[in-house]
């Protein structure tokens, strides 16, 4: 994609301000693609970003997975210095639990990240003991810790992203809404806002989270994406019991939890394929499932027994039938590419996924990680990525 000096087109127009549309524009602007623009409809992170948990760990079933958050993962916990700005990262240790009958999708998860480089091990009872005496594990389950993860602050990973971006001379228009993508020739041409502007353009990236499906469907393109409401409560916490505690990826009991600051803990739960509406669905939390997730919090952490509901929200995960993200160029729409499908696990991935998108569309190919796994015809193929679990957001 060549570099234009002429400002009245852009080299390239990302539809999308959440945190993988603002992670692709900064690393474009790395490679020296600055005029480019981005546009976000509401505010930048008001989609799924804004309700993430924000949840950074490596634990998963796919090397292409575990490479892209263990790469992110250096990013988060060096963002100041790397990026400039703040991510909010905290390094809480993780540990994911699953039932004794997943062990063995557990022991060869671990294996591959080791393999990777990410330091993780399966732990016993007494090592859960020891790291985390506030936990339990019971007899019928296993576990594996990785020291290193934790979580961070996607409101603040995102508009870091988009200040350097803008300092490097990238646009970003909110409350502007893409209309449309004009193709002519087999490829793109233009992308169209509500507000009547036409932007001349011969490379758009979709990364609009939700809005992903009907955006690549006005231009004919079928992409699986389905969204899928997920509910997050945070309670408050006894501290004297519980002063701190790690993340968990709670697999055995299909849910995980991470503290909130020094004196909260915040549940994520329940997923609800009822096809939501991205413009319309309940935002808020549904009190009998925010219960059932108290409930498993205080089976695993008893000190929590005496901790109280603080409120919550829904967001949406963008599921694909594989549940792992879509990276890629779009075959027979020249300059179109998706960044799309995050499954509910797009956050910890962000940043070394808006280097790869950046350089795939720059480039023709990422420098560090080879995308194929996560290409949009793996479906059409029948080749698509395995999880070890049935819980399948957590790997
Ligand atoms: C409740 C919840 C908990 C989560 N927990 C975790 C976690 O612990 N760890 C983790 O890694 N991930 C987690 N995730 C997933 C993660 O938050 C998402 O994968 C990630 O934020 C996706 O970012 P995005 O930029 O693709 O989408 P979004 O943040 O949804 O951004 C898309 C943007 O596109 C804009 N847009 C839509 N249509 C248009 C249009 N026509 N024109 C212009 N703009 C448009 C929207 O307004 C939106 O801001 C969670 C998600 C949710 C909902």
């Amino acid at each position: 994609m060549p570099p234009t000096s002429e400002r009245t087109i852009a080299d390239a127009v990302i539809i999308g301000g959440g945190v993988i549309g603002c992670a692709i524009q900064y690393h474009l602007a790395q490679l020296g693609i600055t005029n480019t623009v981005l546009l976000e409809r509401d505010v930048l992170g008001s989609g799924s970003t804004g309700r993430s948990q924000a949840i950074c760990r490596m634990h998963y079933s796919n090397e292409i997975t575990t490479q892209l958050a263990w790469q992110s993962l250096a990013v988060f916990s060096d963002f100041a210095e790397r990026v400039g700005g703040h991510s909010g990262f905290v390094q809480t240790g993780y540990l994911v639990v699953v039932k004794e009958a997943d062990q063995g999708g557990l022991e060869r998860n671990v294996a591959m990240q080791q393999e990777l480089g990410v330091p993780t091990s399966p732990v016993s009872q007494d090592d859960v003991a020891r790291l985390a005496p506030m936990l339990t594990l019971f007899d019928d389950e296993r576990a594996a810790w990785e020291p290193l993860s934790g979580y961070a602050d996607p409101h603040q990973v995102t508009v870091s992203y988009a200040a350097r971006s803008r300092e490097a001379g990238a646009r970003i228009a909110m409350r502007c809404p893409a209309s449309g993508i004009e193709t002519g020739g087999g490829r793109v041409q233009a992308v169209t806002t509500a507000s009547g502007d036409r932007i001349a353009t011969d490379t758009v990236i979709v990364a609009a989270g939700p809005w992903s499906k009907p955006v690549l469907a006005g231009i004919g393109v079928d992409v699986p994406l389905l969204p899928v409401r997920h509910q997050v409560a945070t309670v408050a916490r006894p501290t004297e019991q519980v002063p701190h505690h790690p993340t968990v990826g709670d697999i055995s009991q299909s849910f995980s939890f991470r503290p909130d600051g020094s004196n909260f803990t915040m549940m994520g739960f329940g997923e609800d394929e009822a096809q939501p509406d991205p413009d319309r669905y309940p935002q808020g939390v549904d009190p009998a499932d925010a219960a059932s997730a108290r409930a498993r919090l205080a089976r695993r952490m008893p000190g929590m027994a005496d901790s109280y509901y603080r409120g919550g929200w829904s967001g949406l995960f963008t599921t694909t039938p594989d549940w792992h993200p879509i990276l890629d160029a779009v075959l027979g729409v020249g300059g179109l590419y998706c960044a799309v499908g995050f499954s509910g696990h797009g956050f910890k991935l962000s940043p070394a996924i808006g280097k790869a998108v950046a350089e795939l569309v720059a480039e023709g190919r990422a420098r560090d990680v080879d995308l194929t796994p996560l290409r949009l015809g793996r479906f059409a193929e029948g080749d698509l990525l395995e999880s070890s679990y049935r819980y399948r957001v957590l790997a």
